[in-house]
């Protein structure tokens, strides 16, 4: 079970009478993605009405408030947001609805601007004042700039000074523009619904929620609009001229099984990374469970390639939140215990293999193995579905810090000693890899390569941003 926290969710639509109502859908769908805030904004051809709130999708926009109502547009877009320990703020949750010299825009950012603290300094050093801690502000900064509106195409001349990962959504009163960094570092799916709307989302499982069709990924480096003219498309750098660096962690934990991401189906990948994580580390055992749910596909691989039975030794309760919510490690340690509760009848007396999607802190994976064993397992054998991590993500991805990453500064043998294990075993960076289709050079690997496609030397911490709200706290508190 990994306690890293996930990236954000977005989704809009054009051009379709129920486009709110499909944005709140594709939204709850979206959910795993980021818990800690949602918003929607919409418009009416003239103006852009939003409503962000803190929480996930379905308190925000908790029937009886008439929120969706009042939103009632034919053009959306909407926002699913992670949830951090210093930005858990209402200023910090999407769209982001600003006012500039060519009337209003509303963004929803899925990644990690790595070059936006410097930028924000660079405008603040103009007198650009800013209300949120949030690198996607910057983007409206930047399309506001004089010199830019009077561009060509102001929004692909912005989108090239942007350096990082994004996927982005715009809302301007008359249209919806989505477009991806060239590295297609996170997902981003184009689809159309059964009326004939063209819709976004981050991942195909929003697309499933509305009953939309999947048509394809807006490319790396693309801006896709949707207008009163339907779709059309432009490159904003030459195609072909980057190697895309997709997020390989998205097919191992991020997005949901159901979802088509980077042109595949997750749950494939995830149960081809089983059979050869199997096929690299065989044990005997009477029983293969998985930790629910990114690790269930990936033991049903397990299971199918070695011949030893599945179950399901874990029962997951799906009314609770994600666990790293909590602020501290043994809150989240007892929400572990409510979120996953152990089946004695299936463990009991066996020789277990554990197979999880991944371990970051190796925490909550030590309170799961000592479960087992006070449940009676005879032996316990962790098989973990992708290589050990060992390296921050500076690309949207909120993980623990390097020495905190229970992988960074042991052994094999120290991590199972520390975990209680009879046995653990990774699978092998070029084996995983070898699980999706694209070729190894199309996916971002540093938190477990350490090879970062963007330089590291550009790259600030996601929160660097945050540091502006820090101060303030600082003041209010002294
Ligand atoms: S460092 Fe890891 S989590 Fe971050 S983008 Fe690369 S593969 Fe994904």
């Amino acid at each position: 079970m990994t306690q890293i926290k996930e990236d954000c969710g977005i989704f809009g639509i054009f051009g379709d009478p129920q486009a709110v109502q499909k944005t709140y859908f594709g939204l709850h769908s979206l959910q795993h993605r980021g818990q800690e805030s949602a918003g929607i904004a919409s418009s009416n051809g003239d103006l852009i009405h939003c409503f962000t709130g803190m929480g996930q999708v379905s308190r925000v926009f908790r029937t009886g408030r008439g929120i969706l109502e009042r939103l009632d547009n034919p053009m959306a877009i909407g926002h699913v947001r992670y949830s951090t320990s210093n930005s858990s703020n209402l200023s910090n949750a999407q769209p982001f609805l600003s006012e500039y010299s060519r009337g209003q825009v509303a963004v929803a950012h899925n990644g990690n601007l790595i070059n936006a603290d410097l930028l924000r300094d660079e405008y603040e050093a103009y007198g650009h004042i800013f209300k949120s801690s949030n690198d996607t502000e910057i983007i409206v900064h930047l399309l506001a700039k004089p010199s830019h509106v009077t561009k060509p195409d102001p929004l692909g001349h912005v989108l090239n000074h942007l350096q990082g990962a994004y996927s982005l959504l715009f809302l301007f009163p008359d249209r919806v523009e989505a477009a991806r960094d060239p590295y297609g570092i996170r997902p981003l799916c184009l689809g159309k619904t059964k009326n004939g709307a063209f819709c976004v989302a981050s991942e195909t499982c929003a697309f499933d929620a509305i009953e939309a069709t999947y048509i394809r990924e807006v490319e790396p480096g693309e801006i896709v609009t949707l207008d009163g003219r339907g779709v059309s498309s432009r490159f904003f750098v030459t195609p072909g001229t980057i190697t895309p660096a997709h997020c390989f962690f998205e097919h191992v934990y991020f997005a949901k099984q159901s979802s088509i991401i980077f042109g595949e189906n997750v749950h494939e990948v995830r149960k081809r990374c089983g059979r050869q994580l199997a096929i690299e580390h065989p044990v005997d055992a009477d029983v293969v469970i998985p930790v629910p749910d990114s690790g269930t596909s990936a033991a049903i691989g397990y299971s199918t390639e070695s011949g030893i039975p599945f179950d399901m030794g874990f029962v997951r309760s799906h009314y609770i939140g994600r666990t790293f919510i909590s602020p501290t490690q043994s809150l989240r340690d007892l929400e572990v215990n409510l979120k996953l509760t152990i089946v004695k009848e299936v463990v009991r007396d066996k020789r277990v293999i554990v197979v999880d999607d991944s371990v970051v802190r190796g925490t909550t994976t030590k309170g799961k193995i000592r479960s087992l064993r006070q449940a009676g397992a005879k032996q316990i054998h962790l098989r973990v579905a992708c290589p050990p991590v060992k390296n921050p993500c500076f690309y949207g991805v909120h993980f623990p810090i390097r020495e905190e990453l229970l992988a960074s500064q042991r052994t094999l043998e120290e991590i199972r000693d520390y975990l209680e294990v009879d046995s653990v075993e990774y699978i092998s960076l070029e084996g995983m890899l070898r699980c999706a289709s694209l070729p190894a050079d199309h996916y971002c690997t540093a938190c477990w390569s350490g090879k970062y496609r963007i330089p590291v030397s550009m790259v600030v911490n996601k929160f660097s941003m945050e540091r502006h709200q820090m101060q303030l706290f600082d003041e209010i508190e002294s």
